[in-house]
């Protein structure tokens, strides 16, 4: 007799994502094996995939705890018409309004990296927005937050942009509190002048920097890039730039390093916060299989376990304005050899779980706490030291209170979604967007995987750029080479590409 045989897997929730051949949108199932969380989907056209989400599912469900309600921004900029992840954006249905707005002034750079997730770099074809696209695409923004927080300037690299310097004057003059800046390093290390005129305008410096090994540096980026950034870290502290260092962590090329790179930022004055980035596979990446990939929980083991001292699991917790296993965050005092997480000082589940309803100790805390754990919270600022300084008086230890922001070193761990892990429902709460000088506002998650990247830049560019299709080792006898590095498989249909608004809307 035949008997009935268990699933080996716990069916978790229905969703949707997009066939990352095609980008059509399809149904998805997210599954828990061995305490790892799983999306599967199938394309009519090209089948089934599945990829790792998160590598701890106890994890994933704690975190959900910590899903504050989003807020509705003033104004949405596209109708509702196809649905979630084609009417972005944002549309009516969006769950949360922009903490941060990223726009990326350029496509060109002066690097070609083997890992890029906007595919820049020395080509012809590039785009260099105009005085006029950037004011217009800030003025969405205003329009859509009132008074935005953070604008992010990015590219491409944004320094070799000739405008970036009135860029930055333009969107402080519109009322926006902190401009950061994207970049690689080499034109702050390279050009004095340059640094000197940027400190007038005290943005905060994203520098890219991915490890201290050389190998490291040539694998993700094709060069040696150390003494490069040494350099730009150098500048930035004799110039009084506020830095956060943003590391591309890739499985087996620089997993290793992460605990070296905390140590690294916390010896260095003007670094005020540390961004561990999986590396995004859409654009430019290695080969890469979706079933390994790192997650938030894979970085954040081995930070731990590369720095037991200093760190463990418990420190680090999920930023509650986006999906709570889009980012983790932990702030740190640190002098010398002496770290202490801020989550050890302070019970902060009593303010940051919103969904058990305790009677809060502190509701002035609960609101700084929602200030430095937001994708807002740009570690350098006025804000941020405010916030410090507000939560200080509810620390255990009252002797950390002397210089608490000068001391403070946010830790920040952000895992991007790709055309393998969309999730829309993760999707829909995104509290980061692209500003298209066309007056969208486009979750970034959406932005680098559905096909809007690639629309934006035709349209930008004025020449035909094709679409993006992920490096994954199952794909590599579909994938063909593009002008631009990444991968591609042909033209996909028409109509699909005009399912996604763009033009529209406005
Ligand atoms: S991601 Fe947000 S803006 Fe885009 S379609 Fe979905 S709900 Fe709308
Ligand atoms: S990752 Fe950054 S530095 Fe490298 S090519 Fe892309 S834009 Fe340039
Ligand atoms: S950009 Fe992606 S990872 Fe970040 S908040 Fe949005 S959906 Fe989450």
């Amino acid at each position: 007799m035949n008997s009935r045989v268990d699933r080996d897997e716990v069916f978790v929730e229905y969703t949707k994502s997009i066939c990352p051949v095609c980008k059509i949108v399809t149904d998805a199932e997210i599954n828990v094996r061995d305490n790892r969380l799983y999306l599967r989907k199938r394309c009519p056209d090209h089948g089934s995939f599945e990829a790792l989400l998160y590598s701890r599912a106890d994890w994933y469900f704690e975190s959900m705890r910590f899903n504050k309600p989003g807020t509705i921004p003033l104004q949405t900029q596209t109708e509702l018409s196809r649905g979630c992840p084609l009417d972005c954006g944002l549309c009516p249905d969006h769950k949360q309004h922009a903490c941060l707005g990223i726009l990326e002034v350029n496509s060109h750079c002066n690097l070609d990296c083997p890992i890029c997730f906007a595919g820049s770099g020395h080509h012809t074809q590039g785009f260099s927005l105009t005085l006029d696209q950037v004011e217009a695409g800030l003025d969405a923004f205003v329009r859509a937050e009132g008074q935005p927080e953070v604008v992010m300037l990015s590219g491409g690299e944004p320094t070799i942009h000739p405008l970036i310097l009135e860029f930055i004057v333009m969107a402080k003059a519109k009322g926006i509190g902190m401009v950061t800046l994207n970049t690689n390093g080499i034109r702050l290390a390279r050009d004095r002048r340059f640094g000197e005129e940027l400190a007038e305008l005290e943005p905060v410096i994203y520098l890219q920097f991915d490890g201290l090994e050389e190998q490291t540096h040539l694998r993700l980026r094709g060069r040696d890039l150390r003494a490069e950034k040494e350099a730009a870290l150098q500048r930035c502290a004799e110039l009084g730039l506020a830095v956060a260092l943003v590391a591309a962590i890739e499985r087996g090329v620089n997993d290793h390093e992460v605990g070296a790179i905390v140590r690294h930022a916390i010896s260095q004055p003007a670094v005020r916060s540390e961004v561990f980035q999986p590396v995004t596979h859409a654009g430019r990446h290695l080969p890469f299989d979706p079933m390994q990939r790192l997650t938030n929980p894979d970085v954040i083991t081995s930070i731990v376990e590369q720095l037991p001292d200093w760190f463990r699991p418990a420190d680090f917790f999920p930023v509650p304005c986006c999906f709570p296993s889009c980012r983790s965050v932990t702030y740190v005092l640190a002098e010398g050899e002496t770290v202490v997480p801020i989550p050890r000082l302070l019970a902060l589940e009593d303010y940051l779980d919103y969904v058990t309803n305790r009677v809060l100790p502190d509701p002035s805390i609960r609101g700084a706490l929602e200030k430095l754990w937001s994708a807002s919270a740009v570690p350098g600022s006025t804000t941020v030291a405010g916030q410090l300084d507000c939560i200080a008086c509810g620390l255990d230890s009252p002797n950390v209170l002397d210089q608490l922001a000068d001391r403070a070193l946010m830790i920040v761990v952000q895992d991007f979604q790709d055309a393998y892990t969309l999730n829309v429902r993760q999707l829909m709460k995104c509290c980061v967007v692209e500003i298209v000088p066309d007056g969208r506002l486009i979750p970034f998650c959406a932005y680098n995987s559905v096909g809007y990247r690639e629309q934006v830049w035709e349209s930008l560019s004025g020449g035909h750029v094709p679409a993006m299709v992920p490096n994954a080792t199952a794909l590599q006898e579909l994938l063909q080479p593009t002008q631009f590095g990444f991968k591609t498989i042909g033209e996909p249909r028409r109509e699909q590409r005009d399912a996604t608004n763009i033009g529209q809307g406005l």
